[in-house]
């Protein structure tokens, strides 16, 4: 166990009032692909042919069935992992205030985490293009090709597309969040999409220490971060609540 995971552990434990900023690296050790880097979605699918919104409206066939098929796949076998129970348990005994996340996997709530911001929406819900009638996931059947609306047009997954806005109340509550947190828990992100992008520098100019557990390191590594844990995020947030539970007991 590093002394970072130790400092991380005593920074949590004390100032109480953390958020966490977690993208696609949480969801990693339960079998979910990130998009960048070895092994991430983008070296098999290119972004702007596949996750644009204008190629969606062009071709929702072919994005179904080549990519959303695919990830949905993926996604609906995965089970929450150490670092999403982590974060819930972290809420449960109240030193965790909740979660804005990148990702639309749905597994901080699996987790059992209830303060969770999606910013980039979730794969959980779909919405007709034309008529835009909302539809649950139950409702999607895997074997029968892309889904269409009784009007025609076909479903569309409430996740963000690349030249989709971002939903405003939803990045309000993220805004209200980094506005009030003492400690920011940066975990899985490479922090080069927005808004992650520009969510530590807010939380810093507000005073709020920040930690990162990552592979790799980023851009906000060296200028940015407090404590930086490179790490998986599952099995460092074991470690964490292994050291609060002592501190706790102690
Ligand atoms: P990203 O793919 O750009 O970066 C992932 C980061 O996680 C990298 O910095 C990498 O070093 C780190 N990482 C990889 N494995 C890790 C592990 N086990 N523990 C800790 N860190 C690990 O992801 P991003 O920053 O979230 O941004 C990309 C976009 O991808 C988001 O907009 C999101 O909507 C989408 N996405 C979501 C999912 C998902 O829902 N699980 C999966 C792929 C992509
Ligand atoms: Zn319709």
């Amino acid at each position: 166990m590093t002394d970072n995971i130790l400092k991380a552990a005593k920074l949590i434990k004390e100032q109480g009032n953390v958020i966490a900023l977690t993208g696609a690296g949480v969801s990693v050790e339960s079998g979910i692909p990130p998009f960048r880097g070895k092994g991430g979605l983008w070296e098999k699918f290119d972004p702007m042919e596949y996750a644009d919104i204008d190629s969606f409206r062009k071709n929702p066939e072919k994005i179904w069935d080549v990519f959303l098929m695919e990830k949905k796949a993926t996604i609906d076998k995965a089970r929450p992992n150490d670092a999403h129970k982590g974060l819930a348990l972290l809420e449960r005994i109240d030193l965790l205030k909740g979660i804005i996340t990148s990702n639309i996997d749905g597994l901080h709530q699996a987790a059992g985490s209830i303060n969770v911001v999606e910013f980039h929406g979730n794969l959980a819900t779909y919405s007709c293009i034309d008529c835009h009638k909302m539809f649950g996931s139950s409702t999607l059947k895997s074997d029968t090709g892309p889904p269409v609306c009784e009007c025609g047009g076909f479903l569309k997954p409430n996740c963000i597309f690349f030249g989709e806005a971002i939903n405003p109340i939803v990045l309000k509550r993220a805004e209200y969040m980094i506005a009030n947190c003492k400690v920011l828990l940066i975990a899985g992100s490479s922090l080069v999409v927005e808004p992650s992008s520009s969510i530590p520098f807010e939380a810093k100019s507000n005073g709020a220490k920040i930690i990162e557990i990552n592979a790799e390191p980023t851009e906000m590594t060296s200028s940015v971060t407090d404590i930086f844990i490179r790490a998986k995020a599952g099995e460092t947030l074991n470690q964490i609540i292994y050291l609060i539970n002592k501190m706790i007991v102690s």
